[in-house]
């Protein structure tokens, strides 16, 4: 599994459909958790000598936490993958793996876990509208409201100085 002959290849593209499931060593130490499998799709292809494309998508779920009100969430992913594999190891290409020369199998796995790191987003938000919870007491903003005074958005502070050094009658 993660491995095509590239005998094949050489052929002609490759179809791939692959389920790689969530506790695959593959997947061991990552920043997040895998709540499903990781489901690859497309099409691999020789691209001249010594260069291999795959083209298709990575699917699968990852648990997450609103970073504003620590909900949990169950994020879909549906990312489009589009690599080049690579014999030539002075590639400066951040999508191309360098692969060993005259390999008889192309190796996928440092490519799927790449791309699935690239395709989790470091932070999510359950809603765009999300208030988050109250940084004083705690309540939880979107299901209901507390009496903590709101800190000044920042943003006016240098606004609110310049209004105060202005005479009175030149205040709209
Ligand atoms: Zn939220
Ligand atoms: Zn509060």
């Amino acid at each position: 599994m993660l491995r095509i002959d590239l005998g094949a290849l050489r052929e002609g593209p490759v179809d791939m459909v692959q389920a790689v499931p969530a506790d695959d060593p593959l997947f061991e130490q990552l920043d997040f958790q895998l709540s499903g499998p990781v489901q690859l799709s497309g099409r691999l292809m020789e691209a001249g000598t010594g260069r291999y494309y795959w083209h298709g998508g990575l699917r699968t779920r990852v648990k997450s936490a609103c970073r504003r009100c620590l909900t949990d969430l169950d994020l879909a992913i549906d990312q489009p993958v589009e690599v080049l594999f690579t014999e030539d190891d002075g590639t400066d290409d951040p999508a191309a793996y360098s692969i060993p020369q005259h390999a008889a199998e192309l190796d996928l796995r440092e490519a799927v876990r790449e791309e699935l790191i690239l395709a989790v987003p470091e932070y999510s938000l359950c809603d765009e509208g999300c208030r988050g919870i109250c940084p004083t007491c705690g309540t939880d903003l979107n299901a209901g409201t507390c009496s903590c005074e709101r800190q000044p958005d920042p943003r006016w502070a240098g606004l609110e100085e310049l209004r105060a050094a202005l005479p009175d009658d030149e205040v709209s």
